[in-house]
């Protein structure tokens, strides 16, 4: 039998398809409903109105509005830990820590990547478009020229962090946000609402 949580009937997502993107540093869904006490100091920190509140009242991102720069002024005004930053579990017993090790390091802001669907992409499609590229920070976006002197949209992966910004630009719309969720071993994809 499908296991129902507490998140989805608050949402009335009994399916539990639709997973809105938390801000930054918040802990896993599953703690989150129970540590946010919907205090609304997050949205009213982000200066950019990227939190809004969401289905049973607990914040959620609105990239419509545009990127996140990871300021962490989300992250400061909550008291309760549902956002918290994570420090990596360091295995040091190898060698000993030197300075630069010993900074404390964390996990990222969230698991969040951009997806581009090129059928429809402007560029790809004889209008001039550059958008995703010029708005990405991380210089995640390239453009690679094609024969018949396309320039194709390139995502890298790796570095992109997943603010949003190329997501609130598009002018069509075909860019997606995908929350990547690591359980154990496992890495499973879930689409999640915008
Ligand atoms: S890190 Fe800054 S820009 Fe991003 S959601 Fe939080 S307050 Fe807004
Ligand atoms: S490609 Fe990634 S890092 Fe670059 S703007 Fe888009 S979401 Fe942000
Ligand atoms: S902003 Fe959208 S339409 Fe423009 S190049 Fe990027 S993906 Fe294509």
């Amino acid at each position: 039998m499908t296991k129902i949580t507490r998140m989805q009937l608050l949402r009335g997502d009994l399916k539990g398809k639709n997973k809105p993107f938390r801000p930054p540093w918040a802990i896993p869904e599953e703690h989150f409903v129970d540590y946010c006490t919907r205090c609304d100091k997050c949205i009213d920190a982000c200066f950019d109105e990227l939190i809004v509140k969401g289905r049973g009242g607990f914040p959620q991102m609105d990239f419509k509005q545009g990127g996140c720069d990871f300021c962490e002024d989300c992250l400061n005004v909550c008291e309760t830990s549902a956002l918290k930053k994570i420090p990596v579990n360091k295995n040091s017993n190898k060698r000993e820590e030197s300075s630069e090790d010993s900074l404390e390091s964390y996990l990222p802001p969230w698991h969040i990547k951009a997806n581009i669907d090129l059928t429809n992409c402007l560029s790809m499609n004889a209008t001039i478009c550059r958008s995703c590229g010029e708005s990405c920070d991380d210089k995640a976006i390239k453009f690679e020229l094609k024969l018949g002197g396309i320039a194709e949209p390139v995502l890298n992966i790796e570095q992109c962090t997943g603010c949003g910004a190329c997501f609130a630009v598009c002018p069509v719309q075909v860019i997606t946000l995908t929350s990547i969720v690591i359980k154990k071993e496992s890495v499973i994809s879930q689409k999640a609402a915008g």
